[in-house]
């Protein structure tokens, strides 16, 4: 099959413009990393010693702003400190402690995830794949749980993220993008094999802060040097 030039320059085009060189990727990492050890934030959910509750806040988080959800977490807690709390606890009156998040629909589930967690003797398994098996638990909650509270490695992929890996490469996104193969694998070669934990709450703080929906390029850690958005906004400023 003949491919015209046109084609072939597009091709070349999408290439380059889903590629971070891998040169650049512990670079990307360290200034995260340095500029999350400095601008930490602190939410009851980042120190909380039972595993379980964790993983609540990762369901309770999804779609939601941070701030927003942190008495409703606050109250799930206090009023279902072990899982066969949760799991004798009627729908409705889970459903009314987590309207405000919008969530009412996951009621249900957060019910029937304490009912699996008090089966499993308390705490949520310790795997990506037995995770993803729990009742309400999609691949952000697993993959945030695994990577803050499990003691594993996490590829986190929200909103947020997506938006941050398009600047990266300057690549437009929609709301198919976090499923897209190039993405996902992105986000993997960003994100450590260790200590995956300590980056990506580097990467929440980072894009809820930063990399916003407006973003701050000017006092961007980052910088133009290493985004090819930030790049863009430098040379008109100039
Ligand atoms: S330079 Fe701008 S677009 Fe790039 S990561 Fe920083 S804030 Fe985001």
């Amino acid at each position: 099959m003949n491919i015209g030039f046109s084609e072939v320059l597009l091709n070349i085009k999408a290439r380059i413009s889903v590629d971070i060189l891998d040169k650049d990727i512990p670079r990307i990492r360290r200034r995260i990393l340095t500029w999350g050890r400095a601008n930490h934030k602190h939410f009851p959910w980042r120190k909380t010693t039972k595993l379980w509750h964790g993983l609540i806040a990762e369901i309770l988080l999804q779609r939601t702003r941070a701030a927003t959800a942190v008495s409703i977490y606050e109250q799930f807690i206090s009023n279902f400190p072990e899982p066969k709390d949760l799991a004798s606890a009627s729908v409705k009156e889970i459903e009314k402690l987590i309207y405000p998040l919008g969530l009412r629909w996951r009621a249900p589930l957060l019910k029937q995830l304490g009912e699996e967690l008090d089966r499993l003797g308390g705490e949520p398994p310790p795997s990506f794949e037995q995770l993803l098996k729990l009742p309400g638990v999609g691949p952000y909650a697993a993959a945030a749980w695994l990577s803050f509270h499990g003691g594993g490695r996490g590829v986190i992929i929200d909103a947020n993220v997506v938006r941050w890996i398009c600047r990266l490469i300057d690549r437009k996104c929609d709301a198919e993008t976090r499923r897209k193969k190039w993405l996902i694998q992105l986000a993997d070669r960003l994100t450590p094999q260790r200590s995956s934990g300590e980056f990506n709450y580097a990467v929440l703080d980072f894009t809820m802060e930063i990399c916003a929906t407006r973003p701050k390029c000017s006092v961007c850690p980052v910088g133009a040097e290493l985004c090819a958005y930030g790049k863009r906004v430098l040379l008109k400023e100039l």
